[in-house]
Parts: C-alpha cells; sequence; structure tokens
C-alpha cells in the first residue's frame, strides 16, 4: 500500500501501490500521520490493520502466512540480513516495505527507542459458527476483558497450553492494540480469535453441547478436583465484575482456585493460566 511517488510527497492511502520500497525521512508525511492513527481502535476497525513492534511480530506473521500490508524499519537496520530478508518476504507477498528515518521510528512507535522493525497487519476474526470443540480441544472463553496486558498475556499462555482459540464475549478491549499484540509475544498470530455478544455465546454453547467450566470466587468446585476430560471450554469473568450471573448460571461447574494470604483475587491472566495448565495436566497433553 505504498505510493511510488517519491518519499515525502502528499499521498492518501489508497494511492499506496504493494510491492515497493519507499523512503521517508519526514515525520509529517501523511502516511506516517496514518501509521500512528493506528493506535486508535475506531481507526483500526475502519482499515481492519494493527500495528505491531518487533522482527519476531514479522516473522510470525510470515511463518503463519497472516497478510502482511507494511514492514517498516529504521534506515540505519537496513543492511541487517534479517531485517533484509523479512522484507524481501513480505514485498514478494504484495506488502510494501518502508525505510524510515529513526525519527520517523519513533514517531510512528510513539516511543523515544522504538523497536528497530514495525509492522502493519491485516486483522482475523474466525466466526463462532465455525468452532466447534472436538474431544479433547480447549477454548478459553473471557467475559468482558478490560485490560490489553491481561489479554495479550492470555493469548500467550493460551498458546503456550495449545488451546485451539479465544473467545471474546461481549465489550471486551481489542486484541489488536498495541498493547495487547505487545503482550501477546507473537501468539497473536497463532491462536485464533472469535467474537460474541453473551447472547451468541450462550447459543453457541446450546448448539453444541459444550461443555463450560467457568471460574468464579464463588466457586462450588476446587479446580483441582474439576473433571476435565469432556469439558470443551474455560470461562473466566471480567477484571471487576467477575462472571455475569447469566454466564455463572450457564456453566456446567463453577471451579475456585483457593487462596491464602489477605488479596480478595488472583489477576485475571494469572488465574487463567493456573487453570489452563491444570487443565492440560489432567488430560495429560503437556
Ligand atoms: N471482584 C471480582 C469478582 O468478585 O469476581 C474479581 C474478579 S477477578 C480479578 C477476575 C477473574 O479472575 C474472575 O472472574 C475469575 O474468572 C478469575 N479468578 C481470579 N481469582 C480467582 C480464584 N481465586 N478462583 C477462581 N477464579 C478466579
Amino acid at each position: 500500500m505504498v505510493d511510488d511517488r517519491n518519499s515525502d510527497e502528499r499521498a492518501s492511502p489508497e494511492k499506496r501501490i504493494s510491492g515497493q520500497v519507499k523512503q521517508i525521512t519526514s515525520v509529517s508525511n501523511p502516511i506516517v500521520k496514518d501509521l500512528r492513527g493506528l493506535v486508535l481502535r475506531k481507526n483500526r476497525n475502519k482499515s481492519n490493520l494493527f500495528l505491531g513492534e518487533g522482527l519476531k511480530l514479522v516473522t510470525d506473521a510470515l511463518q503463519k502466512k497472516w497478510r502482511i500490508e507494511d514492514i517498516i524499519y529504521g534506515k540505519s537496520f537496513a543492511d541487517q540480513d534479517a531485517i533484509a530478508q523479512a522484507a524481501a518476504k513480505v514485498r514478494a507477498a504484495g506488502g510494501s516495505v518502508l525505510e524510515v528515518s529513526n525519527q520517523v521510528l519513533e514517531k510512528i512507535s510513539r516511543k523515544d527507542n522504538p523497536q528497530m522493525v514495525l509492522g502493519v497487519f491485516e486483522q482475523r476474526f474466525q466466526a463462532l459458527s465455525t468452532v466447534r470443540p472436538k474431544e479433547g480441544e480447549l477454548w478459553v472463553a473471557l467475559d468482558r476483558v478490560r485490560d490489553p496486558g491481561n489479554l495479550g498475556t492470555i493469548l500467550r499462555t493460551a498458546d503456550c497450553v495449545g488451546a485451539k482459540g479465544v473467545i471474546l464475549v461481549g465489550d471486551c478491549t481489542d486484541p489488536y492494540s498495541l498493547e495487547a499484540v505487545r503482550a501477546s509475544m507473537g501468539s497473536i498470530f497463532h491462536v485464533p480469535l472469535v467474537k460474541a455478544s453473551e447472547g451468541e455465546f450462550l447459543q453457541w454453547k446450546e448448539r453444541n453441547a459444550a461443555s463450560v467450566v467457568g471460574t468464579h470466587l464463588a466457586g462450588a468446585v476446587d479446580y483441582r478436583t474439576v473433571d476435565y476430560s469432556g469439558v470443551s471450554v474455560v470461562l473466566m469473568g471480567n477484571e471487576q465484575q467477575g462472571l455475569t450471573e447469566n454466564l455463572a448460571n450457564a456453566c456446567q461447574q463453577l471451579a475456585l482456585i483457593p487462596m491464602a494470604g489477605q488479596a480478595d483475587s488472583l489477576n485475571l491472566a494469572v488465574s487463567t493460566g493456573v487453570v489452563l495448565f491444570e487443565a492440560r495436566r489432567a488430560a495429560l497433553t503437556l
């Protein structure tokens, strides 16, 4: 999506041409403005794109065949083999290559010491109707997760336990925000994401006869005693409010992680990790 005119000329995103290398040295270049705009959810939604930092992210995306709109790197790093190779692959796949000054890199990433490489990727969501858990497959569902760091960490953890994907129930934070992508450490490209309203999730659960274990501070069962063999979804609650009553009532079991000490609950991402690893241990797949 890169303009074929010389660097720093006025360009609209529509006029950018893919598969080309473009030099950008001015922070006032309109392409820089477009890229910076991806920090806002409304712009990500409109363009169906998102920004991520680091060469690893770009290589993860390439490996999993995600569409990469742009690879952006600092001119001073242009001669690094790994960057040149990644740029060649992005270009071959029809993406654009932006070779930029350090100031431009800082401006786009909004950081004083930015990563050498940034990428602009196409967002992907799997439709809920296509999710049909088979025996032994585990999905994670999150009720109104608000914190992008929690969401990214959960994606990474879901990846580590080999969960099939993450279902975002209700009004959740955007998994494609810079913070969530950063916290996922590349797992954003490896863990399928599904969006559903609470009603859609509950209907889907009924239609697929999915067995759901919810985690709840008023849980009746110690999470270590749950029989995870037939369980297809582990459902986690919102950071402030926990699970809605509707969701809690729909769970086959509500599990509690017993706690010592004075804290009233565990962090959402930590508790997700605890339960997922127990579920996998019980299923003896790790
Ligand atoms: N004030 C909230 C409440 O009353 O539920 C606390 C929510 S907690 C920070 C966020 C989510 O993490 C919970 O909804 C639950 O899914 C999970 N969680 C945290 N600690 C837990 C525990 N000890 N047992 C079971 N689930 C827990």
